[in-house]
């Protein structure tokens, strides 16, 4: 047997990164963490071929002495905690001052960085581990770090690498989340010389969203805030009926630390029970905070995982807050978008306490509907996922639907009084008044015309008489090739055209060609989504329509009684009347009794 020795620093570090630094974008990560740390307000991250053949992470932040820098290269070198007591203290993202010489055992690693009080800068090499030169260099107060030639010391572990398009999914990821966390620094995103994304400082988070994820997406989330002993939450998450396939978009943060949790996770999925449909996840962005102490973030060797000491409170906390959230909203659902706290537009309507359609609760017990909120009535709303419509191919508007005779007697009493704010319209019926959200139900109505030719085989094509060419990247590029035969037998042409071009040479015939596409953008953000998923051609369809009928709705402006009366109709035909597509609310009702309960007669 052999003897026991102490291993060299060099393979320690290797043994050490092969716990933290699984793939190129744990290195972003660490990097990252650092310059947060050092009080940066600007960073950079360029990479090059999924990561593995270059990362440069550039700050404005305090910058290292040559002395710090030669040290921060040693095993256990932080400037972060000195006793474990701090641990409970804690308010930087490092602290085993393991990440860099665990970065440089593995890379060519090269460090230019200069502090404050120092007239040069100091730019320390070094290869696979092996120390190269340290030497002067010239840099403004900050830090930059290029790791290049990833794992090439250590071709076992780079045999576990993912494909160049994984490996820089997952670096977008991650600098998506710390750019979300931290939002009032500025980042810029470079993949293979293109940018991005590039954000400036951002006021807030819902602000941050906006640069990365886009406006619309921003704007379709709910702000949330609470406090409560000791705890604090704040966030945007999404409205009920709004959907998506995969847990990625539930992001959870605590003590701005991007962190798996599952205490969070399953107090969101449970939160969002009734209001979004089974399989089906919300989108949030939740950031948690609370004293260090009550949470142990050593745990996981990335500390992705963390520990509450109260679990149980944590969860309860969480629930509470969101489901609060979720009730207002369904006690006001005109004033859905606004932030929480403001007073929305029209929250006349809030106060009215205006709920979701009464008709619908055939389900609901006496017991349930007299609950102080409305919002059990809104819970008792199936969602469209959850009630497919799929269950009948061919079925179209006209065909009959099953269930409504409720509904048609409804309507029948109906009589429109007039068009308010351009978008609903205001009915008096035998019970009370009644508010139709125009866009809503067409949506409705498209979702469902659209849904039944899909099912039936039957979409028409029109050919675009100047194709649409489009140039994709490559992640997105491979997504739309799979799914290319789907497409091509609901309505549309596409053809592949070349390494990552297409060319859009024919749409559906109810599709507007001008819109072609924009539509073929939302397409590609579901794909991206992991939406329209090859495995289940009925929920594809699904989404297909649904995004459909989103971009079908054009409202006439001057709408007249005869064409309420007939959305009205084609509404009731409906197999799903009482909800959008996206499973907001088509109407809302307010009886006479509550309106004399409201007046205090
Ligand atoms: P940790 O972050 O756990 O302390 P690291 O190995 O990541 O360990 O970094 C070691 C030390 O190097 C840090 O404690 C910090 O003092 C210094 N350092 C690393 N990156 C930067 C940076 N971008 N700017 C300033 N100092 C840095
Ligand atoms: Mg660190």
């Amino acid at each position: 047997m052999a003897s026991i020795r102490i291993l060299s620093d060099r393979v320690a570090n290797q043994i050490a990164a092969g716990e933290v630094i699984e793939r190129p974008a744990a290195v972003v990560k660490e990097l990252v963490e650092n310059s947060l740390d050092a009080g940066a307000t600007r960073i950079e991250v360029e990479f090059r071929a999924g990561g593995r053949a270059y990362i440069r992470v550039e700050d404005n932040g305090g910058g290292m002495t040559r002395d710090d820098a030669l040290l921060s290269l040693e095993r256990h070198a932080t400037s972060k905690i000195a006793e474990t007591a701090d641990l409970d203290r804690l308010a930087t993202f490092g602290f085993r001052g393991e990440a860099l010489p665990s970065i440089a055992s593995v890379a060519r690693f090269e460090l230019q960085t200069r502090a404050l009080e120092e007239e040069a800068g100091t730019e320390i090499l070094i290869n696979g581990g092996k120390f190269v030169h340290v030497r002067d260099c010239g840099r403004p107060v900050g830090t930059r770090i290029v790791v290049s030639q990833l794992f090439n010391s250590v071709p076992a572990r780079r045999k576990f690498l993912k494909s160049d398009a994984t490996e820089s999914a997952h670096i977008i990821h991650c600098v998506r989340l710390y750019a979300l966390a931290c939002p009032q620094a500025a980042f810029t995103l470079i993949e293979d010389g293109r940018a991005i994304f590039r954000s400036p400082e951002c006021a807030t988070t819902a602000e941050r969203v906006a640069e990365i994820f886009g406006r619309q997406i921003a704007e379709s989330l709910l702000a949330i805030e609470a406090a409560d002993a000791g705890l604090q939450l704040r966030g945007l998450i999404s409205r009920p009926g709004v959907g998506r396939a995969t847990r990625h978009e539930m992001i959870t943060y605590v003590n701005r630390r991007p962190v798996d949790s599952r205490t969070l996770s399953y107090a969101l999925i449970e939160s969002y029970h009734d209001s979004v449909a089974k399989g089906r996840y919300p989108l949030a962005f939740l950031f948690l905070d609370l004293d260090p102490a009550a949470v142990d973030v050593n745990v996981h060797p990335a500390k992705r995982e963390v520990r509450f000491r109260n679990e149980s409170q944590v969860r309860a906390f969480v629930i509470r807050t969101v489901l609060d959230r979720l009730r207002e909203l369904a006690a006001a659902p005109a004033g859905g978008v606004a932030p929480a706290g403001a007073a929305p537009e029209g929250s006349g309507l809030r106060a009215a306490g205006l709920a979701p359609a009464p008709s619908v609760p055939a389900s609901i017990s006496p017991q349930e509907t007299r609950m102080a909120a409305p919002f059990p009535a809104y819970r008792a709303l199936p969602t469209p996922l959850a009630a497919p419509v799929a269950a009948t191919p061919g079925a179209t508007v006209s065909a009959p639907a099953a269930g409504h005779a409720d509904a048609s007697r409804a309507r029948a009493g109906w009589r429109y009084v007039g068009l308010v704010h351009g978008v609903y319209a205001l009915f008096e019926t035998d019970a009370g008044l009644l508010l139709l959200d125009r866009r809503a139900a067409h949506e409705r109505v498209w979702y469902e015309r659209l849904r039944g030719q899909f099912a039936a085989a039957r979409v028409a094509t029109q050919r675009l008489l100047l194709p649409v060419p489009v140039e994709l990247d490559a992640i997105t590029s491979a997504l739309l090739l799979d799914r290319l035969g789907f497409l091509n037998q609901h309505g549309f042409e596409i053809v592949e055209f070349g390494r990552n071009f297409f060319r859009v040479e024919g749409v559906p015939e109810w599709m507007d060609p001008a819109d072609a596409e924009a539509f073929l953008r939302d397409l590609l953000g579901a794909l991206r989504e992991g939406l329209l998923a090859a495995r289940d051609l009925d929920l594809a369809r699904d989404e297909l329509a649904r995004l459909a009928a989103l971009r079908a709705v054009r409202l006439p402006d001057g709408a007249g009684e005869a064409e309420m009366h007939s959305l009205v109709a084609q509404l009731f035909a409906c197999r799903q009347p009482m909800t959008s597509p996206t499973g907001n609310p088509t109407y809302l009702e307010l009886s006479y009794g509550e309106l004399a309960r409201r007046f205090q007669r």
